[in-house]
């Protein structure tokens, strides 16, 4: 189907008094360039420092400097662009934005507007783990960011602080094919794992290095799109979803009193959960674009992106797929590990030589489920993936059971070691010595001569047995072993 046309899964329609209303939803999401420097400036990028102590006289916008294009940044945007599959334009133009703000220096941003470095692309998205949707990509384009204006500082005067001044954003812009909250924050937190991966973007919306514009409309099912109003500078994927949720609301409830939506850039409030107005929206026109007088059209050749392309890693989708059928995962587990690179390549080197499935389960479920615990994520694990790998190895080689691999797996996690050497040394080894097993066996059955006639009646019963029998051997009896001589012994088998 045309992702343009998409309409609504009948489950994402709200219920209005006239009726079903559907969502759509664009993005425009921008995300700061991973580089040292700034777009047209030598100066530093980095996070945190002194205010004002990264700003070059380019930075400032001092009378007769010019900037000069930070080759870098130019190919972190066509690297996004090809993991976006998208149309790369080799002649790009960087165009003059004018408007004022007190952290806008030059008076003008430095952006592209009718010729882009990137064009039409798509992405997929994975919405549930079993359920897919594409979403097209308008654009990719390059501009400057702003600087900053601090009001906390002094109590009758602003400041500005310009160390983010000429720092590197590509704005990525939506088509508007999304349809629900659920799918917007999908699409954002799949376009992060593709930017991470890339390794041009961080990600990082906590300090505000990927942020996203909403553009919300609703409509009755089937009918062409409503005016939209656009919910600026949301910074966390969860206040993306509430942010739609609470626009479509505020809207339906506008259209079904009889009143119409006014096009508008508006900002969401989390506290109170509301959008409010900031100002009507401003046209393309009130910019005053045009091209840079200062800088060429940025033209690169074929060979240029070629290798560029050469270089790109291997992306989620793809990984998602070789995981899956190199490692016999389910869907499901692909997609947790190839969240983040980080996860799916602690995954592998734990999986290498050794059943995939196990590993899935140990990474997945014991140490993603204990880093969750204590917050922290898998380049932050104690454990290593040799450590976790010699776990798994003692449970394929029948030396631990289940049960004693999880409590392996605390004294690793805490006390760090080598997990075979642990095992001999605090005999944690499973005994399948069937002798040893069955003078357990024995003593709990002569001690419980009510339950072993219990047992003969109902079979179920043995189960009680099994727990008495693994109690009694601390947990290191094995259970095959168990089972098998406990339904001889009690005349089940
Ligand atoms: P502008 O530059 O004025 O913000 P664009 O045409 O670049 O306008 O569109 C901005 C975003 O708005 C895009 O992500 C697009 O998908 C989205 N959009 C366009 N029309 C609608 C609509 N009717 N409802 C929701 N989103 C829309
Ligand atoms: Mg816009």
């Amino acid at each position: 189907m045309n992702a343009h046309v998409r309409a609504a899964d009948p489950k994402q329609r709200i219920k209005g008094a006239t009726g079903d209303w559907e969502i759509v939803i664009g993005l425009e999401i921008h995300a700061q360039v991973t580089s040292r420097a700034k777009l047209f400036s030598g100066s530093s990028t980095a996070f945190g420092a002194e205010p004002n102590s990264h700003v070059s006289l380019v930075d400032a916008a001092m009378p007769g400097m010019l900037p000069v294009i930070n080759e870098e940044c130019v190919k972190q945007a066509v690297r996004t662009g090809l993991g976006l599959n998208a149309r790369i334009n080799n002649r790009s133009v960087f165009d003059r934005k004018n408007y004022f703000y007190p952290d806008l220096p030059q008076g003008y941003q430095i952006s592209q507007y009718k010729s882009p470095i990137v064009g039409e692309g798509e992405i997929m998205v994975d919405v549930t783990p079993t359920q897919s949707i594409t979403v097209g990509i308008e654009r990719l384009h390059l501009e400057q960011d702003a600087g900053k204006s601090l009001h906390d500082q002094h109590p009758t005067m602003s400041f500005v602080d310009l160390n983010r001044s000429g720092v590197a954003l590509m704005e990525i812009v939506s088509r508007p094919d999304l349809r629900s909250a659920d799918e917007a924050k999908a699409y954002v937190t799949k376009l992060r794992t593709i930017l991470r991966y890339l390794g041009t973007c961080d990600g990082d919306m906590e300090k505000g290095n990927l942020r996203a514009d909403v553009n919300v409309s609703v409509r009755k099912p089937g009918e062409p799109f409503g005016t939209r109003c656009e919910i600026k500078n949301v910074n966390s994927i969860r206040f993306i979803g509430q942010a739609v949720d609470v626009e479509a609301r505020r809207q339906i409830g506008i259209l079904e009193d009889g009143g119409t939506i006014d096009q508008e850039t508006r900002l969401y409030d989390p506290a109170k959960g509301e959008t409010r107005s900031m100002r009507s929206k401003e046209e393309a026109h009130d910019y005053r674009y045009f091209p840079d007088p200062d800088l060429l059209p940025l033209e690169f050749d074929d060979a240029f992106v070629e290798t560029l392309k050469i270089g790109l890693p291997e992306l989620p989708d793809a990984k998602k797929a070789r995981l899956a059928s190199q490692y016999g995962l389910s869907p499901y587990d692909a997609a947790v590990l190839v969240a983040e690179h980080e996860q799916a390549n602690f995954f592998e080197a734990v999986a290498k030589g050794r059943d995939g499935k196990t590993a899935a389960n140990w990474v997945i479920n014991e140490l993603f489920g204990r880093l969750n615990k204590e917050s922290k994520d898998v380049t932050a694990s104690p454990m290593s993936a040799d450590q976790l790998g010699g776990i798994v190895d003692l449970i394929g080689e029948g030396v631990i059971s289940g049960s004693i691999a999880k409590q392996l797996f605390e004294i690793i996690w805490t006390e760090g070691g080598d997990p075979r050497a642990v095992v001999a040394a605090r005999g944690m080894k499973q005994v399948t010595d069937t002798g040893a097993i069955e003078k357990v066996i024995d003593a709990v059955i002569a001690a419980n001569p009510d339950k072993v006639e219990q047992a003969k009646a109902k079979p179920t019963m043995a189960g009680w047995f099994v727990g008495q029998v693994m109690k009694a051997s601390g947990g290191k009896a094995n259970p095959a072993a168990v089972n098998e001589i406990l339904a001889r012994k009690l005349g089940l088998g």
